[in-house]
């Protein structure tokens, strides 16, 4: 799945970069060493501030040490060092150690707030089938970053999605919301591939693919939660392929800046991820430039995913309905809520929208889309040639 994979929503992904350097989903180490901390001290336990970092440390260098030579050989794929990948491996034996230093509730607790902090998909599968400190002779699976802070280069993978027989004039069963579209792929949902700049010269080269002749009979959605580095890069290219839609995620108050660098960026269509939703943004938000909103709620089967209150995604439709914005409804996650009550649904990422409530069942595409569709010779050269095929078979 991670090379060029298929998800519900879309058409396809394709992934050019796996892995990245982390955000609010896979926060830095320190971050989720505070976060224990705290934890700690907000249950009552006698622990200062910045001892879970130490202990980690001292776990981290053990097992470090206990490598092989060809192990901590940088070939190999590990990092030195305390990563957020090595807290995550870490989780059992640091439970071990605060267990003898606490009780077995706080390494309980500990355990749990590192995997609370941990919330990216792409990273879980990486920290499951990547390297692991803990485990080195454990096999890496093929396509993936080795570990997930290690933002990895695959050629090849855009010019395999741009060689995909076009969609266009195409029904796509159970997704109604796609019927006659061109094909859309989703670049980069395995990590970041705007994470490093010493990546730029490699995307260069990969995204000629998107502007060839095959490439452009797609559209591709590249979604990224660093616009300021996806507009620089969009600079270099002077402007990106007219059939890119540069998108940037949104999670909270806190990530609406990152709506005014989406704007900077060189493109002809921009969008906006708002997945996970994990507060009201409705009132604050600034749609100016923004041509498409897709909405959704955490969800995760592992762990308890944070609330998703249904009121959220109403008025954000709305506003999206007041300035014109096409509103697309992914899922509603794990723990969706309404009127502060929970919401039982039988799937369990709230990803059929039978179930959802009707005001919600939402998944508009951008009159974008339809313009490069309607317009591009790309695609009108397919329609042609599906013209005449239909024609000779009368
Ligand atoms: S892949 Fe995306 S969601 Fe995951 S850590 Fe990177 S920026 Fe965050």
């Amino acid at each position: 799945m991670a090379k060029n994979t298929k998800i519900q929503w879309c058409d396809d992904t394709a992934n050019p970069i796996m892995g990245c350097l982390g955000c609010e989903l896979f926060p830095k180490p320190v971050k989720v060493t505070n976060a224990i901390d705290r934890k700690l001290q907000e249950a009552g336990y006698q622990w200062p501030s910045g001892k879970a970092y130490e202990l980690l440390d001292v776990i981290i260098d053990m097992a470090w040490k206990a490598l092989s030579e060809e192990q901590r050989d940088p070939e190999f794929g590990l990092l030195p060092g305390v990563t957020t990948s090595s807290i995550y491996h870490a989780r059992d034996v640091v439970g071990q150690e605060i267990a003898k230093l606490l009780d077995e509730d706080a390494a309980k607790l500990v355990v749990e707030t590192i995997e609370r902090q941990l919330t990216c998909y792409a990273a879980i599968l990486h920290l499951n089938r990547g390297r692991n400190l803990f485990s080195p002779e454990r096999q890496m699976i093929n396509g993936y970053a080795p570990m997930f802070e290690s933002p990895t280069p695959f050629a090849g993978r855009l010019e395999k999605a741009a060689c995909s027989k076009s969609l266009v004039c195409q029904e796509r069963p159970g997704k109604p919301w796609l019927n006659d579209l061109p094909r859309l792929i989703f670049v980069s949902d395995m990590g970041d591939a705007f994470s490093r700049q010493d990546d730029f010269d490699f995307l260069r080269e990969e995204v000629e693919w998107i502007a060839s002749s095959k490439g452009r009979r797609h559209l591709w959605l590249w979604l990224t939660k660093r616009p300021q580095a996806m507009a620089s890069f969009a600079k270099q290219l002077g402007g990106f392929p007219e059939n890119v839609c540069a998108m940037t995620t949104v999670t909270s108050a806190k990530s609406l800046y990152r709506i005014d660098k989406l704007r900077q960026v060189d493109a002809g269509m921009r969008g906006l991820s708002v997945e996970p939703l994990w507060e009201s943004i409705a009132d604050k938000i600034d749609l100016s430039g923004i041509d498409w909103v897709i909405v959704g709620g955490e969800s995760d089967r592992k762990r308890k995913s944070e609330p998703f209150a249904l009121e959220w995604a109403i008025e954000l439709r709305d506003r999206c309905r007041e300035q014109g914005v096409a509103f697309f409804v992914k899922q509603l996650g794990s723990r969706p809520m309404q009127g502060g009550q929970p919401l039982k649904l039988k799937d369990s990422h709230g990803g059929d929208w039978s179930e959802w409530p009707e005001e919600l069942r939402i998944r508009k595409m951008p009159k974008c889309f339809w313009d490069y569709r309607s317009t591009s010779a790309a695609w009108s050269q397919d329609a042609k040639h599906l013209a005449a095929i239909d024609s000779d078979w009368g």
